[in-house]
């Protein structure tokens, strides 16, 4: 059991010149409740907190770290692209070399913009759209995260195609009222939401596979027929890949569905853990941004090299074959494993899992299936969640502080981390049924 109590005094000091003592609102532990863990040191499939307990990671940065933390070949390009210097403000042949690697993997892509972040990369995506079809309005899907860009910090009314009020304090509703939200995973409300306004939308963004209310899989007809409306009423389809691009699968969720859509975002993994994102598509559409176009975006650090020249080292080895099938075996292993003990124990658990990715959900009963939309996921029972969340972590398991949040796996994950999980979370249900 790890007790460490350094951690309550370093929120508290954390929290005096830091809202919230947190960078991103998450870590926090605001869901979940207790006090955050604070790491300084990480290497494999493990994060150490400031007294050196080891915790087995399954957030991975939330993503990035897909070959484990502290990488010796990506630290080492990182050290050697240091050494020559950390920003120049010009091109470097490193991007080029990214950029040319992106569209090798992702047919799609046929240009490719680096951003310092992933909301920067679907803001851009989003005025890209806009720019290239002369219209205002954009549709989103409900639970789907897109980053913190105002067009997207919107939720839906109560209604299927009401037009959106902001979730945020701060975004004016002018803005919000181009935004539509729909219900994930559902082809009717695209259809209707197309035949009402269908002449006035830029485009449609969507997380092909939800990595942000916990892990959602669509169905195939709901891509379907996305792309299929997109088309007939030319609005441009975005794939916002900043979750699953190289890690459901090396060609991302959209050679999963085998869907091509017209733009893509990502982001962390392509810095294999430094600030990062990137935007691409058609060159059609790509070709209208400055300085070839009229849409502007723009950024200093932009194709950073230390971040490229990381990006470059890693897709050494997630472009070596087999390395997705490991990573889902891996995968499998954990989710199977801890599926098993909560039936052990009566507890309603539902998973789903592609690729180096997991979502585990407490369902209410033993009838319940797999949540599909947003409003299932809220159905799921939050306090079991922060029950096997902190029981997890009490015996050194780092999960996503949210039942909200999908998990990670890394290839550097063992076989004895993965048995070191499911015997954690035997231990949890076993508490639990017995409670
Ligand atoms: N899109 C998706 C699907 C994401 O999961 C996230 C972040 N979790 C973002 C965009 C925003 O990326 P960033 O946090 O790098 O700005």
């Amino acid at each position: 059991m790890i007790m460490s109590t350094k951690n309550e005094q370093l929120f508290a000091q954390a929290r005096k010149h830091i809202p919230g003592g947190v960078n991103s609102p998450v870590r926090a532990f605001a869901g979940v409740g207790g006090t955050p863990i604070f790491i300084h040191r990480a290497e494999g499939s493990k994060i150490y907190d400031t007294e050196d307990n080891a915790y087995i990671d399954y957030v991975g940065s939330w993503g990035p770290m897909i070959l484990g933390h502290a990488h010796p070949k990506v630290i080492d390009a990182v050290k050697r692209a240091a050494e020559d210097g950390l920003s120049f403000g010009t091109p470097t042949p490193f991007e080029t070399t990214v950029a040319d690697k992106i569209c090798e993997i992702v047919p799609s892509v046929e240009m490719v913009r680096m951003t310092n972040s992933g909301t920067e990369a679907t803001m851009s995506a989003i005025r890209l759209a806009r720019g290239y079809t002369g219209r205002d309005k954009i549709v989103k899907f409900e639970g789907c995260y897109h980053g913190h860009s105002d067009s997207l910090l919107v939720k839906a009314g109560s209604g299927m195609l009401d037009i959106g009020e902001p979730t945020s304090k701060g975004v004016p509703a002018d803005f919000a009222k181009h935004t539509i939200t729909l219900p994930y995973n559902d082809p009717q409300a695209i259809k209707d939401c197309f035949e009402k306004w269908g002449e006035d939308i830029a485009g449609v963004i969507v997380e092909p596979i939800a990595g942000n209310m916990n892990m959602i899989i669509p169905e195939q007809d709901f891509h379907d027929t996305l792309r299929e409306q997109c088309t007939a009423h030319g609005a441009v389809l975005i794939f916002d890949e900043v979750m699953t691009g190289f890690r459901v699968g090396l060609g991302g969720a959209q050679a999963h569905f085998g869907i091509e859509p017209d733009l893509t975002c990502f982001g962390k993994i392509i810095g294999a853990g430094l600030p990062v994102g990137a935007f691409g598509g058609k060159e059609e559409i790509m070709s209208c941004i400055a300085p070839l176009g009229g849409v502007y975006q723009a950024g200093t650090l932009s194709g950073n090299p230390l971040a490229m020249r990381a990006g470059i080292a890693m897709f050494e080895d997630l472009t070596v074959d087999g390395f997705y099938d490991t990573l889902a075996d891996k995968v499998t292993k954990l989710v199977d494993g801890i599926q098993a003990a909560a039936d052990r124990h009566g507890i309603a658990l539902r998973t789903n899992t592609l690729g180096g990715m997991f979502g585990m959900f407490f369902v209410q009963d033993e009838n319940s299936t797999t949540p599909s939309n947003f409003d299932e996921v809220t159905q799921c029972d939050m306090t079991i969640f922060n029950t096997f969340f902190h029981g997890m972590l009490a015996q050194g398991i780092y999960l996503a502080p949210s039942a909200y949040e999908a998990g990670f796996i890394s290839s550097k994950h063992t076989d004895a981390d993965i048995d070191a999980t499911i015997n954690a979370a035997d231990a949890v249900f076993a508490r639990m049924a017995s409670a």
